[in-house]
C-alpha cells in the first residue's frame, strides 16, 4: 500500500500566508500565557511558626536557651562543656577549652547572639576573640570590633582571613551582638575533589556583612587555605581564645 502525503512547500508559500500563520500562533500563545492562572503554582509548604522576637522558630534545634549546655560537649575530650551556666547566659572559662555541638550538620541557618565584656586596655585580636566554626573549619569571627582596630579580614563578622566584612556593624561591648548566618557546607566527589565550595551569608545585628561568599578551604591563622575532603556532617564549634565572651538564643536550623 502506497501512502501519499501532502508534504508543506514552504518554499511555493506565499511569504504573507507565512508571516499570517505565525502572527495567529504568537498572539495565540501570548494570550494564553496572558492568563494569570497559567503562571500560577501551588505545593505544599511545611508550616513553620516564627519564635518571639529573635527566639527560635517551631523547626530549629535549640542549642542554647538559657538552661544548659546540654547538646554542647567539651572539644578536648567529650565531657560535659565546661563554660559557665548563669542568669540564662553561657559564658566562656578563658582556658577551658572550644566546645561542640554533640549533633552534626551540614548546611544550616544558625541564629547566635553573643556579648563582649567591657575589657579595659584590651585591644585588636585580644578584645574578646571567639568565633563560630562550622564543621570545626570555617571560622566566622567574634571579636569586639567597636573603635578596636585590628587587620580588615580577621575583624568581627569576618569569614576569618578570607572574607572582609562589606560594614562594620559592630555594638559597643557590654551590649548584646547576633549573627544570622547560612552555612551552606561544601561538597567533596568520591575522589575528594571539591565539587562545590562552602559558602557563607551573614547577618550582623541584622545588617548584611557577607553575601553569599565562597570559601577557599578552612580558614587558617597561618597559610593559604585549600580544602581537604571531610564528612558531610560535622558539629559545630565555638572558640574559647581566651576571652570571657558570653553567649544566649542559639538556634539553628538544619537546610
Ligand atoms: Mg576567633
Amino acid at each position: 500500500m502506497r501512502i501519499s502525503v501532502n508534504k508543506f512547500d514552504y518554499m511555493k508559500t506565499p511569504l504573507i500566508i507565512i508571516a499570517l500563520a505565525h502572527l495567529i500562533f504568537t498572539t495565540n500563545s501570548f494570550a494564553q500565557a496572558q492568563v494569570p492562572e497559567a503562571t500560577e503554582i501551588y505545593v505544599e509548604l511545611d508550616i513553620v511558626t516564627p519564635g518571639e522576637g529573635d527566639k527560635a522558630p517551631t523547626d530549629a534545634i535549640n542549642l542554647f536557651d538559657g538552661n544548659n549546655l546540654d547538646e554542647w560537649e567539651s572539644s578536648n575530650d567529650g565531657s560535659a562543656a565546661p563554660w559557665k551556666v548563669e542568669n540564662g547566659i553561657a559564658t566562656i572559662i578563658p582556658g577551658s577549652g572550644f566546645i561542640n555541638t554533640k549533633k552534626a550538620f551540614a548546611d544550616v541557618q544558625l541564629h547566635i547572639e553573643w556579648m563582649s565584656p567591657v575589657a579595659e586596655g584590651k585591644e585588636g585580636q585580644l578584645y574578646s576573640n571567639s568565633g563560630v566554626f562550622f564543621m570545626g573549619r570555617y571560622e566566622v569571627q567574634i571579636l569586639n570590633s567597636y573603635e578596636n582596630p585590628t587587620y580588615s579580614n580577621g575583624q568581627a563578622s569576618t569569614v576569618y582571613k578570607q572574607h572582609i566584612p562589606l560594614v562594620n556593624a559592630s555594638r559597643p561591648p557590654g551590649t548584646w551582638q547576633e549573627y544570622d548566618i547560612i552555612f551552606m557546607a561544601p561538597k567533596f566527589s568520591e575522589k575528594g575533589t571539591v565539587v562545590s565550595p562552602a559558602r557563607i551569608t551573614v547577618l550582623h545585628n541584622g545588617i548584611l556583612v557577607q553575601n553569599n561568599v565562597e570559601l577557599l578551604g578552612p580558614t587558617l591563622y597561618i597559610g593559604a587555605p585549600h580544602y581537604e575532603a571531610h564528612e558531610s556532617k560535622l558539629p559545630l564549634y565555638l572558640q574559647d581564645h581566651g576571652d570571657p565572651v558570653q553567649f544566649r538564643n542559639i538556634w539553628i536550623r538544619e537546610l
